[in-house]
């Protein structure tokens, strides 16, 4: 099992007398350097001349300059652009990166498939938060911390980890717990977990059992309530106590027929598939599609993107969720945003 570092575990000392770049001010860049500024680290964010971040970024009260300039000036450049960007960020940067630095990441993408080569003489390193920025800072602000991982690519300094550990205690994830990881174990379950299970597999599991109700003759809107509406209800339950509470809290009918059917439906078939999208994460097949996909303008993901949204199941659930308004007002749109 891995290793879980905690509060005593880290050592500010490594990161004191220390400028951390920011690089990005969205999700996460604004959670890392508004934690890491209350810290007592020394923040410079670092966004293009023109970015609409950067009136928030100095009404926070933080300096800001160009991400060559805020690197120029960093012991540590946290990179917190989208993942499609770090690369043309990086060749910003890289000449300003010193012997010693910190080249710091919150996934592995970029590292792990070689988008990016980090130069040698420095440390590479990842604290990467489980949670949606918002949640990263709102705890820290309520002195709560975020679960986190860590991870090391490069030590050049012999000190990598005790630096990221000090980084995850600045920003508050030491306090909840940092499990240790490395770069490609992070990027690979990342990715399987998001299109296998998470944002593909369920997506997929309700638009075919919403197809196969309204397919046999059954409404729309009772397709709607029985495979999207309820599933909120069995994940938060699963959240909360995993699955035995979600069992115990549903029937004995829906208990036995859940234990008996769910194997039938998500069957060795699907567990071979699931192995296949597995090894195309593995294998750099996927990152490849998506990369070229990236340079091409996104040609197919546009398609599948509007596809999506013309399925039926969005025109009954949008009708529907009017009728859960009253819900809705209490959820603000910041709790919706997802860290997968
Ligand atoms: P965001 O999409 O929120 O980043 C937006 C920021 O990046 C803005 O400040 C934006 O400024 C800047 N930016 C966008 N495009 C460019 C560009 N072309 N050049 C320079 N700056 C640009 O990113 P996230 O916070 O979601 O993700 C950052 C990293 O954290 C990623 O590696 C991600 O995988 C990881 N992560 C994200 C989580 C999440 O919950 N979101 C959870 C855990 C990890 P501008 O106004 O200039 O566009
Ligand atoms: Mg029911
Ligand atoms: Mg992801």
């Amino acid at each position: 099992n891995a290793t879980i570092y905690y509060e005593d575990d880290a050592d500010a000392n490594y990161l004191s007398g220390k400028t951390v770049a920011v690089l990005g001010y969205g999700s996460q860049g604004h959670a890392h350097a508004q934690n890491l500024a209350d810290s007592g680290v020394d923040v410079v964010v670092g966004l293009r001349e023109d970015s609409s971040s950067r009136a928030a970024a100095k009404e926070d009260g933080l300096e800001v300059a160009t991400a060559k300039e805020a690197a120029a000036k960093a012991d540590v450049v946290s990179v917190l652009v989208p993942d499609t960007v770090q690369p043309a960020v990086y060749e910003e940067i890289k000449d300003e990166l010193e012997a010693g630095n910190t080249l710091q990441f919150a996934h592995g993408f970029n590292i792990h498939y070689n988008q990016i080569k980090p130069k040698d003489g420095i440390d590479v390193t990842m604290v990467a938060p489980k949670s949606p920025g918002h949640l990263v800072r709102r705890n820290y602000e309520a002195g709560e911390g975020t679960p986190g991982l860590v991870a090391v690519y490069q030590d050049e300094t012999g000190e990598a980890k005790e630096r990221a550990l000090a980084y995850a205690q600045a920003i508050g994830c030491a306090r909840a717990g940092v499990v240790e990881t490395s770069f490609r174990e992070e990027t690979e379950t990342d990715l399987f977990g998001e299109q296998a299970v998470l944002c593909g597999g369920v997506t997929s599991l309700v638009k075919t059992g919403y197809e196969t109700l309204v397919d046999a003759g059954y409404s729309p809107e009772m397709a709607y309530f029985e495979c999207l509406n309820e599933l909120k209800l069995i994940v938060d339950l699963m959240y909360e106590g995993g699955l035995g509470e979600m069992w115990d809290s549903v029937s004995d009918t829906a208990e036995y027929g859940g234990l008996t059917r769910g194997d039938v439906v998500v069957d060795d078939h699907a567990r071979e598939r699931m192995e296949e999208v597995l090894e195309q994460v593995q294998n750099g097949e996927f990152a490849r599609q998506w990369i070229v996909e990236n340079q091409a303008g996104r040609p197919s993901y546009t398609q599948l993107r509007e596809a999506e949204g013309n399925h039926e199941i969005e025109q009954v659930g949008e009708e529907l969720r009017a009728l859960f308004a009253w819900a809705e007002e209490k959820e603000t749109e910041e709790d919706k945003e997802s860290p997968v």
